[in-house]
């Protein structure tokens, strides 16, 4: 996986190649999906939930350029893949789930593959930001649910400097934007173009597709 489907399409971050390399994505897919862990795709989780493509998860991580000292945000916590990924790399990670079954399950997975004592795991709606958050705000935030523009609250709760990868746009086609904040100001770009489940709640989509 690192090798075919990471560093030949660009990704160039060897912590990140190596926590990839280390981390078993297995322990994060459900029993019958597990011989498809390291495939090129993402998976279901149940809920109507994926985890994301090793690739997209790879290129989301590194566009948030993180050096270790950081204190993250995970919007999305989904299976816990992410949030084990990115505990890899920065000093501490806070990850939202709305669905109470998927916290469960991102606990038991991160307990399973033996990471995540790093990470606190929180129940609520993300979109409104991280019921608790560090008082200088998040050095990066990563948001794995398709938002339909960047929320406020995520705005506000990111650190000047600081680095938000959230993928925007209708359900069927979004551009996954890098957001920096810096000296007060915020500058964009478009990473690729990706396609993720829904962001719910206050400032994300209101209703089902
Ligand atoms: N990062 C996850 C996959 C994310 S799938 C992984 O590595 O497995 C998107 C996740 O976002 C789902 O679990 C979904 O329930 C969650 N989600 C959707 N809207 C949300 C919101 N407003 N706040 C928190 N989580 C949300």
């Amino acid at each position: 996986m690192v090798e075919r489907q990471l560093r030949s399409r660009g990704i160039r971050d060897e912590r990140l190649l190596s926590a990839m390399g280390t981390i078993p994505r297995e322990r994060f897919v459900p029993l019958e999906t597990r011989l498809f862990a390291y495939q090129d795709a993402p998976l279901a989780i149940g809920h109507g939930q994926t985890i994301s493509q090793p690739y997209i998860t790879a290129l989301m991580v590194e566009c948030l350029a993180l050096q270790g000292h950081e204190i993250v945000l995970d919007i999305g916590s989904g299976s816990g893949y992410h949030a084990a990924v990115l505990s890899y790399l920065a000093r501490e990670v806070y990850s939202v789930e709305i669905i109470p079954e998927l916290t469960d399950l991102s606990r038991r997975n991160l307990a399973a593959a033996g990471c995540g004592l790093n990470i606190r795991l929180f129940i609520g709606d993300g979109s409104m930001g991280c019921p608790e958050a560090p008082a200088q705000g998040f050095d990066a935030i990563s948001v794995t649910a398709g938002a339909p523009s960047v929320p406020e609250a995520l705005l506000t709760q990111l650190r000047d400097p600081g680095r938000m990868v959230i993928p925007v746009g209708p359900h069927d086609d979004q551009e996954l934007l890098v957001v920096e904040k810096r000296d007060g100001v915020l500058h964009s770009r478009t990473a690729t173009h990706c396609r993720f489940v829904p962001l719910r709640g206050g400032a994300g989509w209101r209703t089902a597709r």
